[in-house]
Order: C-alpha cells, then structure tokens, then sequence
C-alpha cells in the first residue's frame, strides 16, 4: 500500500486547498499561504487547476470554507456542511461507468467549485479518509485498508514525509527514558 499523501481525482485539489493554511515545523507557528495564492495566477492554477481564482473580495468567505472543512475531516457524514451545501448547492448528472454520478456547482465560483468536490468524495466515501495530522495539522489522505493512518507520514523518506510518527515515537521514547 502506497504511503503518499495524495488524494485521489479531483479530491486532491481539495487537500491542497486546506493545506493554503501549514503549521510548518521550524517555526511551529501557522502560516497562510491562500492570501497572497489568490494574487498569483499561475501558481493558483499549477496548484488548484480546476477551482477558479476567486477575487480579493471572495478572500473571506474561502477562509471560514477552509476552516470548516478542516473541522469535519474523517467525518464520513459531516452535517456541519450543511450550511455550506445550502449556500452553494450541487447538482447531480449522469456520468459514465467509471463515475455514475457527476457533482456539479450551480455557481461558478471557487467555494461552488469545491463544494462540488467535497459532494463528490462524501458520496464515494472517500471524505472520512481525508486527516488532519494531529502534529503538523498537514491534511494527508489514509490510503489504509482499515483507514488506521494517524500521522501525516511515518517516513522522511518518502516526498511529503514529515515523520510526525517517527518523532512522536522518538519523544515518548525519551520521556519514558526520563521517567517522567
Ligand atoms: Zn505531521
């Protein structure tokens, strides 16, 4: 089973959207990197190739989305979201063998678009494997069979590892050590 972080389909734009907001480890203080992302055309859509590049007006409303989804990650039915679902409603369409079901915005906007996306993980229920690391609050997907992944990644080998895991390990080895 692979150890990356990554997403499946669409739902990765997703993660990489919650991951605008980083507690990088050197300075364990939050960074946000969607305020000045909104202002760079290219570096919004090598990133989020499929979500329009919401305007400087669009900045707070993208923020709370943000938040919110990240409050309900590895909730496979979140009924926080509904609010969200009112206020940026989905339609659904025939797809094709691979997706029965399409999820599409009624708007075209960026929180619309993600919205859609959101829809489209719940109902393949693949929502609940989207997880915040309780370390870093990097948000990775659980590719696990039994979906038991807890940390970002075990492995600073592997391209986004931070070894959360591993240095979680290493500190309660050495508390134990310590006796305390
Ligand atoms: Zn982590």
């Amino acid at each position: 089973m692979s150890a990356t972080s990554s997403a499946p389909g669409d739902l990765e734009q997703v993660r990489a959207f919650l991951n605008t907001w980083r507690l990088p480890h050197e300075t364990r203080s939050p960074a946000d990197d969607l305020p000045s992302l909104i202002t760079r055309a290219t570096d919004w859509r090598t990133a989020l190739p499929d979500i329009p590049r919401p305007g400087p007006g669009d900045l707070d409303e993208l923020l709370a989305l943000r938040t919110d989804l990240r409050a309900v990650l590895g909730h496979p039915a979140p009924a926080e979201l509904r609010a969200w679902f009112a206020r940026h409603p989905v339609t659904v369409t025939v797809g094709d063998e691979v997706q029965p079901l399409r999820y599409r915005p009624v708007d075209s906007g960026a929180a619309a678009v993600i919205m859609a996306m959101v829809a489209a993980a719940l109902a393949g229920q693949q929502w609940a494997r989207l997880k915040s690391c309780p370390d870093c609050r990097n948000v990775f997907f659980d590719h696990s069979r039994n979906r038991s992944r807890t940390w970002c990644s075990m492995y600073a080998e592997t391209p986004d590892g931070r070894a959360c895991g591993s240095i979680s390990k290493v500190r309660a080895y050495r508390k134990r050590r310590r006796g305390n």
